[in-house]
């Protein structure tokens, strides 16, 4: 999930760089104080929040575990939720935190199962919902339009980890997304949080994630006290409503100088989305008509998951194709290809693949983000050369 910045992101970020400046109080980076104040607006409205709380962060990772924590602080001692294909991390921070969690499973696509949620929230325990629009492996996104009015009805919070898949609302409304999909970007904005990395999507080197809350009160549970800053103004300062201290004002400036060019329009950034979507699209489409690779599913955003034929079609045949067309595709010295892998479960891939024999208890598939607007001209050749290294791998 890497493509190089943008150039107007590298000069921005050069420029603001010269001086250095520290975002974390507004007399450490003035300028770039108000440019992260100005890009927050404009992810907010790109969201569908109204005047949220929000800031920058160096990743995806923080922000989602100050959402985290201000979801622990707004419902004490109950859980969180979120789908089996939710990222890493999250388990990781609620450990942190010393919040409990569960798994919620998911349907035939890799999205959050709502009738399974349904009976988790009827437990009373969970306190909030972690919903997903984009996941990391399958770029799935969870129903958030049915999930919040579930939510809702519990008294249960709802947060969107949206790092990978928050730009696409920008084509929520364009016949390139299924509906349901364009749904669930729109619901977004009826949620208590939401997290979005302009270092994926939005052409920016790495340190810059966002969060934003949706209610400006949220602000009560950062409340802090430092001796040594916030004394230029009586505004708060962007180190009072965030849990990092230090952060580097030179990633505000280059989303602000980026944004600028591209703004978060359809035609502007949502170009950039378009051509990664119309790219996987594509590629499902040559993948259905293939000796020699199969879909795995279809693509919801931009990241294509397959697999190569294998006879016989066992789990541990194609586990190991999918491992060598990997390997010798990156290891081709004059002309390399880069796919990777993600693991799937035996069901999973036996309920999307029934004529495929379950051998082993999960298997390797192959996994391209499509995230380079670059794929969109390539993608045929790109079909080509992983055809010839799965047929040679079978
Ligand atoms: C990448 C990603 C994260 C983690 O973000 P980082 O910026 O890598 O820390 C969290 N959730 C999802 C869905 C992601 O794709």
């Amino acid at each position: 999930m890497l493509k190089p910045p943008h150039p107007a992101a590298v000069a921005g970020y050069l420029a603001a760089m010269l001086v250095n400046p520290n975002n974390h109080a507004l007399d450490g980076g003035p300028a770039t104080s108000a440019m992260e104040e100005e890009v927050v607006g404009q992810l907010a409205a790109m969201a569908g929040l109204e005047e949220p709380l929000g800031h920058l962060t160096s990743s995806g990772t923080t922000a989602n575990l100050e959402a985290l924590f201000v979801a622990r602080e707004s419902r004490p001692g109950r859980s969180v939720a979120v789908s089996a294909e939710g990222h890493y991390t999250h388990a990781r921070m609620c450990h942190l935190l010393g919040v409990r969690v569960h798994r919620v499973p998911v349907d035939d696509r890799g999205r959050m199962d709502v009738t399974a949620l349904e009976a988790l929230l009827a437990t009373g325990d969970v306190g909030t919902v972690v919903a997903t629009t984009g996941t990391t492996a399958l770029g799935a996104v969870d129903p958030v339009h049915r999930i919040v009015p579930l939510a809702r009805r519990f008294g249960a919070r709802v947060h969107v980890d949206a790092a990978y898949g928050g730009f696409f609302v920008l084509l929520a409304d364009d016949p390139l997304l299924e509906r349901d999909t364009g749904r669930a970007l729109r619901a977004v904005a009826d949620c208590d949080s939401v997290v979005i990395d302009p270092h994926k999507h939005g052409l920016q080197p790495y340190g810059c994630g966002a969060v934003l809350f949706a209610d400006p009160g949220t602000a009560r549970f950062f409340r802090h006290d430092s001796p040594y800053t916030y004394f230029t103004s009586d505004r708060p300062h962007l180190g009072e409503i965030s849990l990092e201290c230090s952060r580097s004002g030179a990633a505000a400036a280059a989303l602000w100088l980026t944004l600028r060019l591209l703004p978060l329009t359809r035609r502007g950034l949502g170009g950039v989305l378009a051509a990664g979507r119309g790219a996987a699209l594509r590629w499902a489409e040559l993948l259905g008509t293939s000796g020699a690779l199969e879909l795995y599913q279809p693509p919801e955003l931009d990241i294509v998951t397959y697999y190569p034929r294998t006879e016989p079609a066992a789990l541990s045949r194609v586990d190991a194709a999918s491992q060598e067309v990997m390997r010798q595709g990156m290891e081709d010295g004059k002309n390399p290809v880069f796919l990777s892998v993600t693991r799937v479960g035996a069901d999973a891939f036996t309920g999307r693949h029934p004529a495929v024999v379950p051998d082993l208890g999960d298997a390797r598939v192959l996994r391209s983000a499509l995230m380079k607007p670059e794929s969109e001209p390539y993608v045929e050749v790109l079909h080509d050369r992983v055809e010839r290294l799965a047929e040679a791998a079978r």
